[in-house]
C-alpha cells in the first residue's frame, strides 16, 4: 500500500528525514514511533502530498506521490496533528462540506457522510456545533472528515495528543476498529499507543529509521538474536553449568528463584540458527529436573525504544529504572552469574545488553 525509498527532506542543510525506506502492506496498522522532532510529521506531510520531498521516491496505492498527487489523495485520508475542523459548523454540515471538497459524487454523499459519522460514533451529535463538543469528540469528527471519501489508507498524525485518558482509550479503540478494513499509518511518541494499536512499528530517530518490525522482532533485534527464559527445578549451580554446555547455547545468565520457589530462572542466548530446546528437554529428563517454564523473555517496548533511540548512558540509566520484573534484578530479582562487574540493580536482560554494548564498544576502540 505504501512503498518508500530513500525519502529525504532538507531544510537548508538540516536533514529532517534522511533516506527513509520502508513498506506498509495493505491491511496493516503501522505505528511511526519516534521522539519529538524525529521527522514523523515531515514524513506524513510528504506521503499525503502536502509537501514535496527533496529526494527519494514514494508510491501510495500504486500511485507515485510526485507524479500523481490527485490519485494519491483520493486513496488516502489524512488527520493532521491539529484537526482541520471548523468549530462554528455543525458536525454533519462540516463533514458534508468536506465530502464536497473531496468531490464525493452528489448521489453518494448523503450515504457516505452518514457512514463516516456512524463509524466514528458522531451520528448522535451530528446537529451540534463542533465548538461545543469535547476534545475527544472533535477528534472523532477529524477522523470522520478523513474517511468520508472512503479511502483505503488512513494517515493519522499523533491522533491522541491532547486527549484525556478516557478519550485516549476510546480513540485507540476506534482506530483499531477503523483498521479492520483499511490500512492505517499513525505517528506517535507514546509507547503504549503502538503497543495497543499497531501490528508493526517503524522507529524513527533524528530523521532515520533505527528499527522496524513487530514488537517481537524489535525485541529480538535488541537482544541480538534468539533468547529463551528457562525455569528449572534443580540445584541452581549445576543446572547453570549444564545449560551452558547445551549444544546451541552461547551464553547463560541466571536469576534468583522467585520468592517461595526453588526453581531458578536462566536466560539462554542461542547461537545463530541453533535451537537448543530438544537438547534442553533431554537434559532435564535425564537429570530428573522438572522443566517448569520455557519461553522467550519479555522485553518491554520501553526498553526496545530506549535501546534504539537513546545513547548508551541513557540506555543504562533507563534500564535500571525500568520496573519490569524480568528486567530488574535482585534485590530486585536476579543474579548475574557471568557478569564480571556486578550491578545489583540490573536484571539479567538489562545486564546482558550492557555487557554486549561494552564488548562492542571495546571492539570499536571506543
Ligand atoms: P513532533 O512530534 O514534535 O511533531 P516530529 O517527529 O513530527 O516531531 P517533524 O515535525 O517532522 O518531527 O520535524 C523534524 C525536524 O525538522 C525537527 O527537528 C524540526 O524542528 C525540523 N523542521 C520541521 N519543519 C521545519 C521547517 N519548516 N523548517 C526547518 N526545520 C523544520
Amino acid at each position: 500500500m505504501i512503498e518508500v525509498e530513500g525519502l529525504t527532506k532538507l531544510y537548508g542543510d538540516f536533514r529532517a528525514i534522511d533516506r527513509l525506506t520502508f513498506e506498509v502492506k495493505a491491511g496493516e496498522i503501522v505505528g511511526l514511533l519516534g521522539p519529538n522532532g524525529a521527522g514523523k510529521t515531515t514524513t506524513m506531510k510528504i506521503l499525503t502530498c502536502f509537501m514535496p520531498a527533496t529526494y527519494g521516491k514514494a508510491r501510495v496505492a500504486g500511485h507515485d506521490i510526485f507524479e500523481e498527487p490527485m490519485a494519491v489523495k483520493r486513496q488516502l485520508g489524512y488527520l493532521p496533528e491539529v484537526p482541520p475542523i471548523y468549530p462554528e459548523m455543525t458536525v454533519k454540515s462540516y463533514v458534508e462540506f468536506v465530502a464536497e471538497l473531496k468531490e464525493v459524487p452528489g448521489r453518494d454523499r448523503t450515504k457516505k457522510v452518514r457512514r463516516a459519522l456512524e463509524e466514528t460514533g458522531t451520528w448522535d451529535v451530528r446537529d451540534r456545533l463542533i465548538a461545543h463538543l469535547s476534545r475527544g469528540y472533535q477528534q472523532r469528527v477529524g477522523l470522520a472528515q478523513a474517511l468520508v471519501h472512503d479511502p483505503r489508507l488512513l494517515i493519522l498524525d499523533e491522533p491522541t495528543t491532547g486527549l484525556d485518558p478516557k478519550q485516549i482509550i476510546e480513540i485507540r479503540e476506534l482506530i483499531k476498529a477503523l483498521g479492520q478494513d483499511r490500512t492505517i499509518i499513525l505517528s506517535t511518541h507514546i509507547l503504549p499507543e503502538v503497543h495497543m494499536t499497531c501490528e508493526k512499528i517503524i522507529v524513527i530517530n533524528e530523521g532515520r529509521i533505527v528499527g522496524a518490525g513487530t514488537e517481537a522482532e524489535l525485541s529480538r533485534t535488541v537482544l541480538g538474536g534468539d533468547m529463551f527464559l528457562v525455569r528449572v527445578k534443580g540445584p541452581a549451580a549445576e543446572v547453570a553449568d549444564a545449560l551452558g554446555k547445551l549444544a546451541g547455547a552461547s551464553r547463560v545468565v541466571s536469576e534468583d528463584a522467585p520468592a517461595g520457589s526453588d526453581a531458578a530462572g536462566f536466560f539462554i542466548q542461542v547461537k545463530e540458527g541453533a535451537d537448543p530446546r530438544v537438547a534442553l528437554f533431554e537434559l532435564c529428563a535425564s537429570k530428573k529436573w522438572p522443566l517448569l517454564e520455557l519461553r522467550p523473555p519479555e522485553v518491554s517496548l520501553e526498553q526496545v525504544f530506549i535501546k534504539l533511540t537513546a545513547g548508551e548512558e541513557e540506555t543504562r540509566r533507563l534500564s535500571q529504572l525500568t520496573h519490569h520484573p524480568e528486567m530488574v534484578g535482585a534485590g530486585d530479582g536476579g543474579t548475574e552469574t557471568e557478569a564480571s562487574d556486578h550491578q545489583p540493580r540490573l536484571g539479567p536482560v538489562a545486564q546482558y545488553l550492557k555487557d554486549r554494548d561494552q564488548a562492542s564498544g571495546q571492539q570499536d576502540g571506543r
